[in-house]
């Protein structure tokens, strides 16, 4: 199942993505909540509702006069990973972890599938980083990897926009990786049993079409089940959270010479199984500036 959330006739809600439409679960299944978190803590009975709801092909919208926002409109976490692949790690020049580097996305910067994201005010230094994200379905605490698969709602695509002058001159990356728009996601999480092995997914992101990365996520030095493991030793994982796993090699500052993002570029990323986002990069807007 591919799980939606979209906005049509002003009004924001969840569904099922089946080929070219949607089936509008506020319509087909109206005791489902219609938000995704709500939907994901309900678990596998509003799953099973959802996926009966979307065969019975009622109440469909085309996908074409929908907008799309990001699947979990506003995740109560994102713990995006670092240095997570081999071929990444060497154009850094930095070592392979031990343990795995995790850093904060603040959930503000959650951003939909296709709209444009900002090139800031405060810096040249914007990049891109194609990555396969994990959406975690259910709280959990202390889950062994082979546990993993339990807790796991389904996996989508996010672009893990990095700011990178702001990234690396402090020690923690949080805020060169937080921008508000930095983590466009979707175009919906798609539901592991669509999934056969979310650890060979081919992974491809293009730079005004220009192939810029393209890797698979066999790749992955630390692989989404030891990092549910990993996060939940420390601490408690909730319906919604957003784990984006790392990117492989071809990001702008890895480039030679280096190739930051500029207005008017478009950032597309595939994968396999999944689909694809594509994003243009804008200019931030003067209406940024906000005080009260
Ligand atoms: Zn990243």
């Amino acid at each position: 199942m591919k799980l939606v959330t979209f906005t049509h006739q002003a009004e924001t809600r969840i569904g099922v993505v089946k080929e070219e439409s949607i089936v509008d679960l506020s319509k087909a299944a109206p005791d489902l909540a219609t938000n995704m978190i709500d939907f994901l803590q309900a678990g596998e009975t509003a799953m099973e509702i959802a996926r009966s709801a979307a065969e019975s092909s009622y109440a469909t919208i085309p996908l074409s006069s929908v907008h799309l926002k990001s699947p979990v409109l506003r995740p109560p976490k994102i713990l995006a990973i670092g240095l997570n692949y081999k071929d990444h790690i060497a154009e850094t020049g930095l070592k392979t972890p031990e343990y795995p580097i995790i850093f904060n996305k603040q959930s503000m910067s959650a951003h939909p599938p296709q709209d444009p994201f900002h090139l800031p005010k405060a810096s040249d230094k914007l990049d891109y980083e194609g990555e396969l994200a994990i959406v975690i379905g259910r709280y959990c605490r202390h889950v062994p990897r082979d546990r993993a698969w339990e807790v796991i709602a389904g996996y989508t695509i996010v672009n893990d926009v990095s700011v990178r002058d702001w990234q690396l001159r402090t020690q923690t990356m949080t805020i060169g990786k937080s921008f508000d728009t930095h983590c466009p996601m979707g175009p919906w999480i798609v539901t592991p049993d669509e999934i056969d092995d979310p650890h060979n997914l081919d992974l491809k992101t293009w730079v005004n079409g220009e192939l810029r990365q393209n890797s698979n996520t066999k790749h992955l030095i630390f692989d989404c089940f030891e990092l549910v493991e990993h996060l939940s030793t420390a601490f408690t994982l909730e319906p919604g959270d957003v784990i984006p796993t790392g990117t492989p090699s071809g990001v702008g500052i890895g480039l030679k010479p280096r190739r930051f993002l500029v207005e008017g570029d478009v950032v597309r990323i595939a994968i396999e199984g999944i689909g694809e986002i594509e994003n243009a990069v804008v200019s931030e807007p003067a209406e940024t500036v906000r005080i009260g």
